[in-house]
């Protein structure tokens, strides 16, 4: 078992709906969600003229290897309806990994930890919640100096408690 973190986003549609179906996937094949963060309304940061997102963060247990948790996030978007259009552009759900473990890949088709992780609010803002003091592999930084120091100066507001994390399972 390896344990990995999770990013959720949905700014189209019902992104509750999607967010907790995405989630209920997960679970059905193989992903145990350990905390889940409460959920975020938040600015969109690298297309400015769309819709406002859900985000959430997972800490999960799995033992799907990266390759196929990402096999895994696509067959659960496609399920879920997203159109592959804009990259980084409006989408039913975009489930994206985090870090897994202290695993660091580089290739074409898979990053972790994600290359982006560190300039985006929406993920280190529900990540500080459920994990302030994990380390990022590279940077060697925790989650909380991530944050004091990031850039990203977007909106991210706290609109509704994780149940998972809370209910202390
Ligand atoms: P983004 O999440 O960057 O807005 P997409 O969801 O459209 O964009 O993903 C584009 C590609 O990013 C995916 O096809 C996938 O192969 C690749 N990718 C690279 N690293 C990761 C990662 N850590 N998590 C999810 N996808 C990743
Ligand atoms: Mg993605």
């Amino acid at each position: 078992m390896k344990t990995a973190y999770i990013s959720l986003g949905s700014n189209v549609g019902d992104r509750e709906e999607q967010i907790a179906a995405a989630m209920q996937a997960l679970g059905a094949r193989g992903v145990r969600i350990v905390r889940q963060s409460s959920i975020y309304s938040t600015e969109p940061v690298d297309v400015a003229t769309q819709s406002w997102f859900l985000n959430c963060v997972l800490e999960v247990e799995t033992d799907l290897m990266p390759r196929q948790l990402l096999r895994t996030f696509q067959e659960i978007e496609n399920e879920l309806g997203r159109k592959h259009t804009v990259r980084r552009g409006p989408r039913v759900i975009d489930l994206d990994i985090l870090l897994y473990g202290s695993s660091v890949i580089r290739t074409a088709e898979l990053e972790v930890p994600h290359p982006r992780m560190s300039q985006r609010r929406f993920v280190l803002v529900p990540l500080a919640e459920i994990a302030p003091a994990l380390r990022h592999p590279v940077e060697n930084k925790s989650v909380e100096e991530l944050l004091a120091e990031t850039e990203d100066r977007s909106v991210v507001h706290r609109c509704k408690s994780g149940a998972v994390g809370e209910s202390g399972r």
